[in-house]
């Protein structure tokens, strides 16, 4: 019966010959010892589940939402066990069968169904956010309220993005034009989050691929990808979003999508999975993720120069989850960086493995989540690096908390903002 609502085969389910290279590359592992938090024992227990040999447990649930969905695993696999598209079917099947924590269920239900959703309510709830924040923008008294969360125990609220008074689609054109001659002409998708929280961002990244002959087209009513209703087991409410953007920007001609934000990237380029057996959509889809780039992937590819910067600041790079292993780029970041001046780039040690952001995870398991934020801030702290870059949205927002917590004299940046400003 449990087998029926699943889209996994049994060839993929079986593929796990049970060598435990993963183990070492999962943050989980690590933190637990514990087999059942390793990307082998949980692959045991989704067998179990999907042949109907054991139930949807509580111990089940607990370990496929501990699970990052980092997909370090899925790298190291020599057997190419795609366990990104088994722990998302298991979660699928876990809010199918409503088998979730009234926590969990309580924020996703809230914040995914209700805001995430919908562009209007979000940038509703932002702007109360905004006024809120506005009240602690006094910095003696923001530390303060800093240190008092901390001593509250209540990280998640100083992990809040800073919101911006106006969403990023309220300041911008539907259309703006290559700085030089167009070669190409792209569209830009300006996110959820990133609409209301990271504005300057997507100006940044707008301004560059401006600046490296792009016609940029910004559709309005876009709206949010999908991927944190699709890692968090609500594929219906993915794909319903996927259908209004992809109907949005079919509206358009265009050569490619460019994403900055390496979550919204993966998820875009995998919207097949979200429309296996859909007549339908399927094949559109298909055409339509095929044109999704991420940001630093595109530029590279088209051979972009960047500017050159003759300073003694040196810059390191945090590989996104969903960036190096669900899209597999990891040289092309740091090929464009090291550009920028020869002697700038140092390598980080440990650069792919997870900072704890993982969508909402730092919400969820916000304990574990800074766990894992302290090797990743260790590894930060031993290059002595100016500036951090991470093309993520959650790992600058993570790094950024780490940075603060530990009063450190460096800068966590996207690509397109450490590009934009020197140029
Ligand atoms: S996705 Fe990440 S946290 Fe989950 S099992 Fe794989 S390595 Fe571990
Ligand atoms: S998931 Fe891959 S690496 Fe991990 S135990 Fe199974 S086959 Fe080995």
């Amino acid at each position: 019966m449990l087998a029926n609502q699943l889209n996994i085969s049994d060839e993929l389910i079986s593929k796990c010959i049970h060598c435990g290279l993963c183990l070492p590359t999962c943050p989980t592992y690590n933190l637990t010892y514990n087999e059942q938090s390793s990307p082998r024992g949980r692959i045991q227990m989704m067998k179990n589940v999907f042949e109907n040999t054991s139930t949807i447990s509580e111990q089940f649930v607990d370990e496929m939402n501990f699970c990052l969905d980092c997909q370090a695993c899925q790298t190291a696999c020599p057997a190419g066990v795609k366990y990104g598209s088994l722990v998302e079917e298991a979660r699928n099947l876990i809010s199918l069968n409503k088998k979730e924590k009234t926590f969990y269920k309580i924020s996703k239900s809230i914040f995914l169904n209700k805001i995430i959703a919908s562009t209007y309510k979000l940038k509703l709830f932002s702007k109360l956010l905004y006024y809120f924040q506005k009240l602690f923008s006094n910095k003696y008294f923001y530390s303060t309220i800093f240190k008092i969360f901390e001593n509250l125990n209540l990280s998640k609220l100083n992990l809040l993005p800073k919101i911006n008074f106006r969403p990023f689609d309220e300041t911008i054109d539907e259309y703006l034009p290559s700085y030089g001659k167009a070669r190409f002409d792209v569209i830009f998708p300006y996110g959820c989050i990133m609409n209301v929280a990271f504005s300057e961002i997507n100006s940044d990244t707008v301004e560059v691929l401006r600046k490296a002959g792009c016609n940029v087209l910004i559709p309005k009513n876009q709206t949010c990808c999908g991927s944190l209703h699709f890692h968090n087991g609500e594929k219906e409410g993915a794909r319903e979003l996927a259908i209004q953007n992809i109907k949005q920007f079919n509206n358009f001609k265009f050569d490619y999508i460019i994403q900055n934000s390496a979550g919204c990237g993966a998820m875009m380029k995998h919207y097949n999975e979200l429309f296996s057996g859909d007549s339908e959509y399927f094949e559109i889809v298909n055409l339509f993720s095929k044109k999704v780039k991420d940001f630093s992937e595109f530029l590279y590819e088209i051979n972009y120069e960047p500017p050159t910067i003759n300073n003694n600041q040196t810059v390191t790079y945090h590989d996104a989850c969903h960036l190096i292993h669900s899209q597999l780029i990891t040289n092309e970041p740091r090929y464009i960086i090291s550009k920028t001046n020869k002697n700038t780039y140092i390598e980080l040690n440990e650069a792919s493995w997870c900072c704890g952001s993982a969508g909402i995870y730092n919400v969820t398991h916000t304990e574990d989540s800074l766990k894992i934020l302290d090797r990743k801030m260790d590894n930060i702290e031993k290059t002595y690096a100016d500036i951090v870059i991470a093309s993520n949205p959650g790992c600058l927002l993570q790094i950024q908390y780490g940075i603060k917590k530990r009063n450190l004299n460096i800068k966590a940046m996207h690509l397109a903002t450490y590009l934009n400003q020197i140029q």
